[in-house]
């Protein structure tokens, strides 16, 4: 991840800034606010703003004048019985906004997340920097046999090297013909004063996927943990997961307190369809189930037996 002089001094200028407010505040959070998290190779997620707190969750489900006078304790018990018992709206009187800098093809998929609030680098206004987002030798795999929609083995050798070397090529090739056809040098002159040059949001149509964008992306609490729980998972691709990894540390400072219970009731979590509980049931009665008699296909006996360890 590369910032220019001019953007780490304005980072650091609004890290030294400082404003009186009434509101609360959460000092752990306001520790990483505007300092970038790297993410990939020219990466970042870092935290802009944000309202409310562990203690705003608490109020909103009392209904509370102030911010009350219970125990910790009891505050964490509730926070932990609406996590558990998916009583949401407490969750969405908060708030955060995130300044984040990915690659166009993981752009696309975290835009399928509906509920937050957008605003991208207008590549129609600005030109593109010359960054592409060029996979870690070990991220470099080949296509999983056993999943169509993920990776297997990593590539070794000549093939990882040739395809490296493509990535850079394709993509480098890509935006120098970008640049060529926008023919405009770096202070906004013509390079070749013959040409016109083509218009920013056609020449854009050139650009590799891996490409890096940058947008705002504000969101409710509740919702964020809705979009960790998907792309922190697993099954998440890795490129979107290292993001959500990123802003799990966001907000484990900012609401420590529902962080634990996420953790505890959702993403460390699994749910067990009525046809997995009756196999349980039975395996815990001192019955011995195979999976041709219990009831649930090949993938959801595989899903059982995962979630539980394995069995045999
Ligand atoms: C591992 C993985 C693989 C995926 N593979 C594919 C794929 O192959 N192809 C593909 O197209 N997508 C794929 N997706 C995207 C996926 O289908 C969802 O679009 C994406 O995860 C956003 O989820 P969401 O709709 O719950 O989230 P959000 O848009 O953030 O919405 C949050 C919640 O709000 C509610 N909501 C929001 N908008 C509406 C609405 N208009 N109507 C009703 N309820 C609404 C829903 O309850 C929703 O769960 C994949 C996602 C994951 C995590």
């Amino acid at each position: 991840m590369r910032l220019t002089p001019e953007q780490s001094a304005e980072i650091d200028a609004q890290q030294g800034a400082r404003a009186e407010t009434r509101r609360p505040t959460v000092p752990a959070l306001e520790e990483l606010l505007f300092r970038p998290l790297p993410v990939l190779d020219h990466g970042f997620v870092r935290v802009i703003d944000y309202m409310g707190d562990d203690a705003a969750i608490v109020q909103a489900a009392r209904v509370s004048y102030g911010r009350g006078t219970r125990k910790v304790s009891e505050d964490a018990g509730l926070i932990r019985y609406l996590m558990r018992h998916r009583h949401t709206t407490p969750f969405e009187m908060c708030e955060i906004k995130y300044h984040v800098k990915l690659p166009i093809f993981v752009a696309r998929q975290w835009i399928r997340h509906r509920t937050a609030n957008v605003n991208e680098y207008s590549a129609r206004y600005s030109i593109l920097d010359r960054e592409f987002y060029i996979p870690a030798p070990d991220h470099l795999a080949a296509q999983s046999t056993a999943n169509r929609q993920g990776r297997g083995e990593v590539l070794d050798g000549e093939e990882a090297a040739r395809v490296l070397d493509l990535l850079r090529q394709d993509a480098g090739r890509c935006h120098d013909h970008y640049v060529e056809m926008l023919n405009e040098d770096a202070a906004g002159a013509p390079r070749d004063p013959a040409r016109r040059g083509l218009a920013r949001e056609l020449a854009r149509m050139n650009l590799t996927l891996n490409t890096y964008t940058q947008w705002y992306w504000k969101i409710d609490l509740y919702n964020l943990l809705h979009f960790l729980s998907l792309r922190a998972d697993a099954h998440a691709q890795y490129e979107i997961r290292v993001f959500a990894e990123a802003m799990l540390q966001t907000v484990k400072a900012w609401v420590p307190t529902a962080f634990q219970a996420f953790l505890d009731y959702r993403l460390g979590a699994v749910t067990l369809s009525a046809g997995m509980l009756a196999v349980v049931r039975r395996m815990l009665a001192g019955e011995r189930v195979e999976q041709s008699a219990s009831g649930l296909s090949k993938r959801e006996w595989a899903e059982l037996t995962a979630a539980f360890g394995h069995y045999g």
